[in-house]
């Protein structure tokens, strides 16, 4: 790792700020409304209403409720309003996290230590993922010694039932249906997985982070939804992001639950420390006052009928983009998405192709695996973009189509790494991605505009195993980059 200088003089504000302009102009511009993921916008005015009400409270800490009241009833209160939005009754209780990751976080250890309890034989606890589910629960198994057991999801990208319940075994603590998935944006059948539960009497949880404070304005508006909240016996935890459909500052997430006797298994104290007793209910010790205050203050702003005026727009445009991209030879949305997240895939196209051509117009969008696709989260800043969007994916299926020496390239990179990875350790493996990466066309800042080579071989590596580790590379890499050198 370079080591960067710890300077040794003082800086004025305005030389440091024009020096973080500057470094920004590199980042992805979102405010054109051309980046899919990421950022959740609801217009110049909310964004105002979570600046000011951040720095109003920019200074406090949530972590110990005596100090500051104020943000003890602006928690109290958005876990309030959220529960009623969940179809909660007055048992629900809940807190807020610093996202979706600690909130399912949270679910998992509160399951664990729930199961000490309720199922004392369980040696080795077990939780029950469809395919689909939100890396956050492979890593709360990972952190907190569970075992993740996946299952397959059907035709449809939905949790597969017959799946789930064959997967169940007498270690099985908890099972975990999505809605919607991230992926592909389906909601899983919430009331089939949670009917399980009860009947094996183990917990299930709704990872709603990305549909929490979406579905239920669109389920207002008239569109299909099935219920996937509280109202759905056998549902003991939801889990629901602020900071992305409900259009709060980054920070800030709820995980809920359907009572405080289940709840009382996440919370800890300690009582011997000499620096007083310390007690927290979540992962975070100190805890930005201003997400907290932002979050009440956009759900004030907006109340339901601004979130229901944003989602129907946001409806309107994820379903003529859904209708558009029908229409373009070659691409289709996966599965049956009923809210505002899709999938792009295509049968005789190479849809990561298309995403270096979308890439080259200036769309920002995110790769997917199993099957190949790209992923649109279709939110507010999007709303105008719709038309220029459609004609550029069809100009980028069009070239997507058309033969290309690079795209031979493509192809002998591919090949050559699938043969190599069935023979060379995982170093070698590593540094032939870094090449790879590098053959397909590296921008000037080092990161690569085409980015298709790479994908298709991450994909398709005959040894997951060797993928983890140059997974892991990249992570150090990106981690211990000085200078904002990638
Ligand atoms: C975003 C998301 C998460 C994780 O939330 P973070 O805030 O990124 O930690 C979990 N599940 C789903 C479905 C999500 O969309």
């Amino acid at each position: 790792m370079s080591i960067t200088p710890f300077p040794k003089h003082g800086r004025s504000r305005p030389d440091i700020l024009a020096h973080m302009q500057t470094l920004r102009q590199r980042d992805l511009n979102w405010q054109e409304g051309k980046v899919f993921s990421l950022v959740f916008y609801a217009g110049e005015e909310a964004n105002q209403v979570i600046h000011d009400a951040y720095n109003l409270f920019f200074s406090e800490n949530g972590l110990n409720p005596t100090a500051f009241p104020s943000l003890r009833q602006f928690e109290t209160e958005v876990v309030g309003m959220s529960a009623a939005l969940l179809g909660g009754d007055a048992q629900v209780v809940g807190n807020m996290t610093s996202g979706g990751t600690e909130s399912i976080l949270m679910t998992v250890l509160t399951a664990r230590e729930w199961a000490k309890t309720h199922k004392p034989h369980v040696q080795q606890p077990e939780i029950v993922l469809p395919l689909s589910a939100h890396p956050a629960f492979a890593k709360a198994a990972h952190y907190f010694g569970v075992k993740a057991v996946r299952t397959p999801v059907g035709a449809d990208l939905r949790a597969d039932v017959t799946a789930v319940t064959q997967a169940i075994t007498p270690n099985t603590i908890l099972i975990v249906g999505s809605a919607p998935s991230y992926p592909h944006g389906v909601v899983d059948p919430i009331a089939e997985l949670a009917a399980l539960a009860q009947q094996h009497e183990i917990l299930c949880h709704v990872d709603a982070c990305v549909g929490g404070f979406m579905l239920p304005f669109v389920q207002k508006l008239g569109y299909a939804i099935p219920d996937f909240d509280f109202r759905v016996p056998g549902v003991t935890s939801i889990s629901a992001d602020l900071h992305k459909y409900g259009y709060a500052a980054k920070g800030a997430s709820l995980i809920l639950y359907r009572n405080r006797d289940i709840r009382r298994h996440q919370l800890f104290a300690d009582t011997d420390w000499p620096g007083g007793i310390y007690a927290s209910p979540t992962m975070a010790g100190t805890r930005p006052g201003g997400a907290i205050a932002a979050a009440w203050a956009i759900m004030q702003h907006l109340g339901e009928e601004g979130y229901v005026q944003i989602a129907r727009q946001v409806m309107e445009t994820a379903v003529a983009l859904r209708q558009g991209i029908a229409q373009i030879p070659g691409l289709k949305v996966l599965g049956d998405p009923p809210m505002s997240l899709m999938a792009i895939g295509s049968d005789d196209l190479n849809v990561y192709e298309v995403g270096d051509e979308m890439g080259l117009r200036g769309w920002h969008l995110d790769r997917q695996q199993f099957p190949p696709s790209l992923h649109l989260t279709v939110n507010y800043a999007h709303i105008h973009q719709k038309d220029a969007f459609l004609q550029d994916l069809a100009a980028a299926a069009a070239a997507a189509r058309k033969p290309a020496l690079r795209k031979l390239g493509n192809s002998l990179i591919l090949g050559a790494a699938r043969t190599a990875t069935r023979i060379l350790p995982a170093k070698w493996v590593s540094r032939l991605t870094g090449k790879a990466s590098g053959l397909v066309g590296a921008s000037g800042d080092g990161l690569p505009q085409r980015s298709a080579a790479m994908y298709g071989m991450m994909g398709s590596l005959p040894n997951r195993g060797d993928l983890h580790e140059v997974v892991l590379d990249l992570v150090e890499q990106f981690t211990e980059a000085a200078d904002g050198k990638p």
